[in-house]
């Protein structure tokens, strides 16, 4: 029933979490902010991560551009330490740009999930991250050859859960929505979004924490295999 697959990037395929982890633990030695922040590595990444998800929760929602996101995360998370360092922030920020994108550790069962779906359908990746740092993130995680194309948000004017974000990826793909199957871990961006132009929905939920009414929910990137 379905001819085509969209895919969302981040947390989805490719582990941001992981990759973000990682990037943040060089840059905590680098810059030696154990002593600047007085901190364990362990705090700086959970604070890293409070902040920046409620960036990305701001920029969804057009409340904040992607220059203001980018260039104030790190103030943020300083302030959060009581420390303030604007010069220091700007290129802890470049460097965070420069390495983490190149971090190749995608999301558990991905690769061969894409191995079994490449040869069957072909596949979309719709992202709201911007462009540079998502063409990295593909090739240097060897993501790129499974996919037909690739929609940013940059690329395509709007962002999801924006209808025109997915009526410009079903454009692309020469698909109509009933024989699209969006795959995400965003309930608003994702779901709501392919919800919105009736494309079905798959929401990757690995931490069963939120709830959705997608059209289907999977905890496991495995279950996709038995489905398509
Ligand atoms: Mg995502």
């Amino acid at each position: 029933m379905y001819t085509h697959l969209f895919f969302d990037l981040d947390h989805t395929l490719w582990d941001f979490d992981r990759n973000s982890a990682e990037t943040l633990q060089e840059l905590f030695v680098s810059f030696s902010l154990g002593e600047k922040l007085d901190c364990t590595v362990e705090e700086f990444t959970i604070v890293y991560s409070e902040v920046i998800k409620e960036m990305w929760a701001l920029y969804d929602q057009k409340l904040i551009d992607k220059d203001t996101l980018r260039h104030t995360r790190f103030d943020r998370v300083f302030a959060r330490f009581g420390f303030q360092d604007k010069q220091l922030s700007l290129q802890i920020n470049e460097e965070y740009l420069s390495i983490c994108p190149r971090k190749p550790h995608l999301i558990k069962h991905a690769q061969e999930l894409l191995e079994y779906l490449a040869p069957k359908y072909p596949m979309s990746l719709l992202t709201n991250g911007f462009k540079e740092s998502q063409q990295l993130k593909i090739h240097h995680s060897g993501l790129k050859p499974f996919f037909t194309s690739v929609v940013t948000s940059e690329c395509s004017g709007f962002s999801k859960p924006d209808e025109r974000m997915f009526h410009y990826a079903l454009e692309k793909a020469k698909a109509k929505p009933e024989h699209c199957l969006m795959i995400g871990d965003n309930p608003f961006s994702d779901i709501e979004g392919a919800r919105r132009v009736r494309i079905d929905q798959v929401f990757f939920n690995p931490s069963g924490a939120e709830k959705t009414t997608a059209t289907f929910e999977i905890g496991c990137l495995s279950e996709l295999k038995k489905m398509l």
